[in-house]
């Protein structure tokens, strides 16, 4: 059944402590069946383990919710989508602020001057990375407060470490990270954006929700870096690129391990160059970061060279 309810009336279904009451007692019947398959609870179920005074009242509760956060099925009552996602979202309490979590110094360099001074803060609910050498901002990101809950310092840069991973292989295909709508993605030029010269950053993209209007925004040299190619390159080197915080990505723009440019205009082709020890993966991206072919190179050795 499609909910014809308007947003302001679907948030409204939920300020009752009976209805989040059954939502948590659906997820619970969920947890206890340890099966893959969908839980459902029948009438009597529901009415058995919710505090609530009489069949009527329950009745109208679920009737309430169904269509919109649970959905009948054979008789019986099993989430919808958004019924599932907003008792996550309520049994995980990310409702809450992020606890914070002090400073914790990480591996890392600042694209701007190049120092490896970086420490990580909770600063206006972001996991914020900072250069204390110069005070400027390497890198942000979300943190969830079930994220930051119970984790060590370090469990928790591994946690955001995933968490952008993931996204960034969502985002490279075009897939938001949020609501798996449509993400339009393009290559900007970093001269049209607000970043210093100094920043050894030529190329970024820009992608964009078009449903929840979830923005982001990498160079493209780290956006082409977790190509599968890339991936399986760097680890046949001893990098783990998934398992690489960002900001630890940008060492390799500050010493031109990476590069990123223009080859082409018509069509707009980039190539991004991506060396280690002597070989380089070059991944040919179109103007909307896709990946259109790759190929490795074998770099001639300094005694090749002279010779
Ligand atoms: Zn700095
Ligand atoms: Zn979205």
């Amino acid at each position: 059944m499609e909910t014809e309810r308007a947003p302001e009336d679907v948030f409204g279904l939920l300020s009752d402590e009976i209805r989040l009451d059954i939502l948590r007692t659906v997820a619970l019947a969920q947890q206890e069946a340890q099966k893959t398959g969908i839980a459902t609870l029948s009438f009597s179920e529901i009415y058995d383990r919710v505090d609530v005074d009489n069949t009527s009242k329950l009745s109208y509760h679920l009737g309430e919710l169904t269509g919109t956060f649970l959905r009948k099925q054979e008789g019986d009552y099993a989430f919808t989508h958004a019924g599932e996602q907003l008792v996550r979202f309520l049994l995980a309490e990310n409702y809450r602020s992020p606890e914070s979590f002090g400073t914790i110094e990480t591996r890392g360099y600042c694209l701007y001057c190049g120092e490896s001074a970086l420490e990580a803060t909770l600063h206006e609910q972001y996991f914020f990375v900072r250069c204390t050498d110069c005070n400027r901002p390497a890198f942000s990101y979300r943190v969830r407060p079930a994220q930051a809950r119970a984790r060590t310092d370090s469990e928790l840069i591994e946690s955001v470490i995933w968490e952008q991973a993931g996204d960034f292989v969502k985002m490279r295909q075009d897939v938001c990270p949020d609501c798996a709508g449509d993400l339009d993605t393009g290559v900007i030029d970093a001269e049209h954006v607000a970043v210093p010269d100094s920043v050894p950053v030529s190329f970024a993209t820009r992608s964009e929700c078009q449903q929840c209007l979830r923005f982001m925004s990498v160079p493209l040299t780290h956006a082409a870096a977790y190509h599968p190619e890339s991936v399986a390159f760097h680890w046949e080197h001893g990098v783990d690129i998934m398992g690489t915080g960002m900001w630890e990505l940008h060492q390799y723009l500050l010493d031109g391990t990476w590069t990123a440019e223009r080859t082409a205009k018509d069509p707009v082709e980039y190539r991004v160059e991506l060396r280690r020890d002597e070989t380089s993966l070059r991944l040919y991206l179109d103007d909307a970061a896709g990946v259109k072919r790759t190929e490795r190179v074998q770099r001639r050795t300094q005694r090749e060279r002279r010779s």
